[in-house]
C-alpha cells in the first residue's frame, strides 16, 4: 500500500515537481581502475620504455582474460571495431555476412571495412537477437559467415546458430561487445563460434579506456590475428596478408589490469541491480522487459525496456523527454537501426518491410541507467519516476506538446 502511495504522490518534474535526482545520471558510468595497480604498472612501463608492440603488460592481460573467458587464446586490439575487422579478415571470408540491424554501427561498418557485404536479418521481438529461422532464409551462395550480436549481454541462440553454420559451411563471429561476464549453458560467452569479439571501450563492463579483443580456441587463428594486427608482419623476413595497425598499447593494458581487479564485483553488483529492476518493473503496465533464456546468465551490461504506448499512456519519445526533466538521462539503443544508415539503406535486406520486429523495437526501446555505482534506492527513484509518468500521462503529454 505504501508503495502505491509513494507513486501517486510523486509529482513529475515536467509538471513542476522536484527532479528525481539533483544532478543528471546517465545510462552508464565507466568502472574506475584501481589507482595503485595502475600506478605500479605505468611506472614499470616508463622504466622499461616498452610502450607497445606485444609488450609484457599486454601479454599478461591476454593471459588473464583467456582464463576469465574460458578460451584458449585472447588477442588484444586497439578497439573492438578493429578486432572485428581483423577477425573477419583472419577467417578469409568473401561475399556476404549475415548480421543484425539492431546493433551499434561498428558491427556493420566492420563487415564493410573488411571488404564484405552486410545482409540484415530481422530480430526476435523478445530477446532482441537475430532470429535464427530468418538467418536460414537469407543464406545465399555468396554467404560466407554470420555475425550475430549478443545484444545487451543476452546470449544468442548459439546452439541453433552453430547447427546452421555447420550444415551450410559458414563461419560464425560473435560480436560480444556487450557480453563480458555473460554465459550460456554454463559456458562463457566467449567460447562459442569461430571467433568472439569484445569491446573494451570505457562504456563497456570491462574496459581498457579504448580497446578490444578477439578470442577463440584455434591457435592458428591466434597467430593470424597477431600478425594481421601488426601490419601482417609474420617475422623479420616475411609480411603476409593485408594487415593493419590494431595493436593495444602497454598503457591501455595497464588500465585493463587495474580494471580487471574490480570487474567481477562490478558484474555481480550489476546483476543484482538488474534483478531488482526486473522485479519492480514487471509490475508496471505498459513496460515490456527483454527476455533472457533460462540457459543464459546475464551480465547486467545495461537495462533496456520497451514502452508499449497504448498501455503506458505515453510513447517512448515522451518518456525519454519526461525522464530527462527528472535528471534521468536515458538512451534509445538502438535507434536508428543500422539498416537506416544512408550507406546501407539501399541494400535489399535493409527494406523495412523485411525487418518488422527490428523497426518495432527501435520505436519502443529505452535504455535506463545501470552501473555498479547505483544502489537499490536509485533504482527505486528511477522506477518511481517512471510510474509517476504513467499516472500523469495525459498532463505529461500536453506539457511536452506545448514545449514543442
Ligand atoms: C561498443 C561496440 C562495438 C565497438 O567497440 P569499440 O571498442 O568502441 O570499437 C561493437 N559492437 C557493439 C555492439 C558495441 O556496442
Amino acid at each position: 500500500m505504501s508503495e502505491v502511495h509513494r507513486h501517486l504522490d510523486r509529482q513529475p518534474a515536467l509538471l513542476g515537481g522536484d527532479s528525481a535526482f539533483p544532478t543528471p545520471i546517465y545510462v552508464t558510468r565507466a568502472l574506475a581502475p584501481d589507482a595503485e595497480i595502475f600506478g605500479q604498472r605505468t611506472a614499470g612501463i616508463f622504466r622499461s620504455r616498452w610502450f607497445t608492440n606485444d609488450g609484457p603488460t599486454v601479454q599478461e592481460l591476454e593471459e588473464l582474460l583467456a582464463i576469465r573467458l574460458g578460451v584458449s587464446f585472447c588477442a588484444a586490439f586497439a578497439s573492438g571495431t578493429v578486432a572485428l575487422q581483423t577477425a573477419l579478415r583472419a577467417l578469409d571470408l568473401s561475399g556476404e555476412v549475415i548480421t543484425t540491424p539492431f546493433t551499434f554501427p561498428a558491427t556493420v561498418h566492420a563487415i564493410t571495412w573488411a571488404g564484405l557485404s552486410p545482409v540484415f536479418c530481422d530480430v526476435d521481438p523478445e530477446t532482441y537477437n537475430v532470429d535464427v529461422r530468418r538467418v536460414e532464409e537469407l543464406i545465399s551462395p555468396r554467404t560466407s559467415a554470420i555475425l550475430p550480436v549478443h545484444v545487451f549481454g543476452n546470449p544468442c541462440d548459439v546452439l541453433a546458430l552453430e547447427k546452421l553454420a555447420r550444415s551450410y559451411g559458414l563461419k560464425i563471429v560473435y560480436d560480444a561487445a556487450h557480453a563480458f561476464g555473460s554465459s550460456y549453458l554454463e559456458r562463457s560467452i566467449g567460447s562459442w563460434g569461430d571467433l568472439t569479439v569484445f569491446s573494451f571501450h570505457a562504456t563497456k563492463i570491462f574496459h581498457t579506456a579504448e580497446g578490444g579483443a578477439a578470442v577463440g580456441q584455434d591457435p592458428r587463428l591466434c597467430e593470424r590475428l597477431a600478425s594481421l594486427r601488426n601490419f601482417g608482419i609474420v617475422n623479420e623476413e616475411e609480411v603476409r596478408g593485408i594487415g593493419t595497425n590494431g595493436k593495444m598499447s602497454e598503457l591501455h593494458a595497464a588500465v585493463g589490469l587495474a580494471v580487471l581487479e574490480r570487474s567481477a564485483e562490478e558484474v555481480e553488483t550489476r546483476q543484482r541491480l538488474a534483478a531488482y529492476y526486473d522485479e519492480r518493473l514487471s509490475a508496471v503496465e505498459g513496460v515490456v522487459l527483454q527476455r533472457f533464456p533460462h540457459e543464459a546468465i546475464r551480465n547486467g551490461y545495461n537495462f533496456t525496456i520497451e514502452i508499449d504506448a497504448r498501455r503506458f499512456g505515453l510513447c517512448r519519445d515522451e518518456v525519454h523527454i519526461a525522464l530527462r526533466a527528472e535528471n534521468i538521462i536515458t538512451r534509445k539503443y538502438f535507434s536508428p537501426l543500422c539498416s537506416e544508415n544512408e550507406s546501407y539503406r539501399m541494400l535489399p535486406s535493409a527494406d523495412p518491410k523485411k525487418l518488422p520486429n527490428a523497426h518495432r523495437l527501435a520505436s519502443r526501446i529505452l535504455s535506463l541507467p545501470l552501473y555498479g555505482d547505483l544502489d537499490f534506492a536509485d533504482i527505486d527513484r528511477i522506477v518511481d519516476a517512471l510510474v509517476a509518468l504513467r499516472t500523469h500521462a495525459g498532463k505529461i503529454s500536453e506539457a511536452i506538446a506545448c514545449r514543442q
